[in-house]
Formats: C-alpha cells, structure tokens, sequence
C-alpha cells in the first residue's frame, strides 16, 4: 500500500506528511505536489527543506502554464465561485497522476486541510471516490498552525515567508482568485510589486475578453458590485472606507468539486 499526500507547500500539508511518515514505512510515502507556476519563489526553498526532513518522495507535476494563461485559454477569468486554475493546474494533474499510477485499492491519499475546516472534508472524499482520502490533521490531537510552527523552529526550518507576511497559506505567491478585499489589501502592502503584476494581467484579460467581468465582487445597496484589482488598489491608496477589512475568502484548492468548473466559459 503506497501512501500519497497532497503537498501544497503549506504548513498544513506538511503536519500530514510528518504524520503519515510517521506511521508507516517511509519508502511507501509520497508527496505530490502540483506546481501553479505562480508559486512564491521561497516556497521551493521550504519545499525542499521539509521533504529533506521527512525523508520521503517527493513527486512534482506541472501542466506548463500558469494561472493566467488557463483563464485566457478557457476564457474565464476565475473568482470566489469558480476557480479554473484550481481544477486544471492542481486537482486534474493529481487526479491523473493518481488513477495513472494506481488502482484504488494500492494507495491511501491524504490532504491537509485541519479540523477548523473539517466540514470540507466530505466533499474532498466525495471528489476523490473511489480512493480513499484521509485528512490526518481534522483528527485528536487537533494540532493548531502555530503548533506545527512551532515543529518547524524545532527542526530547524524557516517557516514559508507568506505566513510571517500575515497571509493564511502559501499558495500562488499570495495570490488567489478566491481572496477577499482584505487579503489582496496585504499583498499589496507585503509584495506591491506582485500585486501590480496580477492587476495588470487582470486588466489585460478583460481587454482580451472583451467582457466586464473582474476578481472581486462586493454587494453595496443589496446589489453585488464588479471591483478590480486597479479599483481597490486606488480605493486603498485613497483610504476609502469601502474597503471590507474582514473580507479575506479563502482558498479551496483540492476542495471544491472540479465539476464545479467546467461550465463556465463565457462564449
Ligand atoms: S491558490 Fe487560488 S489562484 Fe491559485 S490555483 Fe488555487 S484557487 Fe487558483
């Protein structure tokens, strides 16, 4: 039985794999990691040093494009609801790679989700049936994140610098089409740099789509309102009280039902 666990790059999934790792033989654990090619550079770094420290495999699957290049090539640019770049760079390369490499009954697949978000996990075995999906992490002793920081400082390595910037996980460099007004307001303020960047390539593919469509979305006077990644940043800039400070979304990469994604074209 071969053991594979859903690696992210996150804090998260690397409590998983400590624990599988440390229940079964280690030459039976595998880390699968999907690459977005938008990853934050020192997310490698941390890739490196923590599959070092377990002591296992590590398997790395990339489709070649980034996320920007999937929402032109499926003329969709992805939001809170629907998230191409989840289902065609992470979860349709490791579904593949799985059913490629084993029947149902060779491997027990785990993700990191914890127990603050146990109620996802019903739909995570759901996606994946008929393999069999734990999450090691929603089970006693419910180990908290600053708990699994701690474990990191332990072993001797540097937490990905996405969590010390104040973001919640360590995927597309801080970006994700998912985030609410108040995580791109700190990636503004952490890296402005990026966030120029995929406020430019949002702009971009509206013009290629020719559609008046956007990222975000907030309701005001009952009615739900397009805002750009160009609009907040001035709403920022400007101080505007329009600005939800306690919109930060969240990712559901490896959550949410990739069937989910697949009408969505705009032509
Ligand atoms: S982190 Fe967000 S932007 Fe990146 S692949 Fe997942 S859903 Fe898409």
């Amino acid at each position: 039985m071969k053991h594979v666990v859903m690696y992210s790059g996150g804090v998260g999934s690397y409590m998983a794999a400590k624990l599988v790792a440390n229940k079964v033989p280690k030459q039976d654990v595998i880390l699968l990691f999907s690459d977005t090619l938008n990853e934050d550079e020192d997310l490698y770094r941390f890739l490196e040093e923590s599959v070092a420290e377990i002591g296992v495999e590590l398997v790395k699957l990339c489709d070649g494009r980034d996320i920007w290049q999937v929402f032109k090539d499926v003329r969709y640019l992805g939001n809170s609801r629907v998230a191409p770049c989840t289902r065609i760079l992470k979860q349709e390369p490791a579904k593949k790679w799985v059913i490629d490499n084993f029947k149902p009954e060779e491997v027990t697949l785990y993700v990191g989700i914890d127990w603050t978000e146990s109620h996802r996990l019903e739909k995570v075995k759901n996606n994946w049936a008929p393999f069999i999906v734990y999450a090691p992490l929603c089970d006693e002793p419910y180990i908290s994140k600053d708990e699994i920081f701690l474990e990191l400082k332990q072993r001797g390595i540097k937490i990905p610098r996405l969590y010390e910037m104040g973001f919640s996980h360590n995927n597309c460099g801080g970006f994700c089409v998912r985030a609410g007004q108040a995580h791109f307001r700190n990636l503004l303020f952490s890296l402005p740099d990026r966030y120029r960047y995929h406020e430019y390539k949002e702009e971009e593919l509206i013009n290629y789509l020719q559609k008046d469509v956007s990222i975000l979305k907030r309701q005001r006077n009952y009615k739900n309102e397009k805002i750009t990644l160009k609009q907040l940043r001035e709403e920022i800039e400007s101080q505007s009280e329009n600005i939800d400070l306690f919109d930060f979304g969240g990712c559901g990469c490896f959550i949410e039902d990739p069937r989910a994604s697949y009408n969505y074209c705009y032509v």
